[in-house]
């Protein structure tokens, strides 16, 4: 089971939420290269995948402003997430 204080090693807990949530997939660069080295991707990627969320950066995927998110935008947010998990299951269960 995964640890339940994860969120505490995320690396975004050092970064300001204005890098997270930004209007436009391109000026989520920064917090998704924070994401890609978080050691707890896989744990932040299935709770993510478990939610409703509809904006910001999570697990390294862009979902959106939240004044202006579409569900297609979402959408493609959840299967880039889904392809995440899948590829980062795979690395660790080989
Ligand atoms: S993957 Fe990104 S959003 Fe999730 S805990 Fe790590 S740094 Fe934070």
């Amino acid at each position: 089971m995964a640890d339940p204080h994860w969120r505490d090693q995320g690396r975004c807990t050092t970064v300001g939420p204005d890098v997270f949530f930004v209007r436009t997939r391109a000026k989520a660069a920064d917090a998704i290269a924070v994401c890609e080295r978080c050691p707890v991707l896989l744990e932040c990627a299935e709770t993510v995948e478990a939610s409703r969320i509809t904006s910001g950066v999570h697990a390294g995927v862009w979902f959106g402003d939240s004044a202006a998110t579409s569900g297609s935008t979402v959408a493609r947010a959840r299967q880039e997430l889904k392809a995440l998990i899948d590829d980062l299951k795979s690395v660790t269960h080989g």
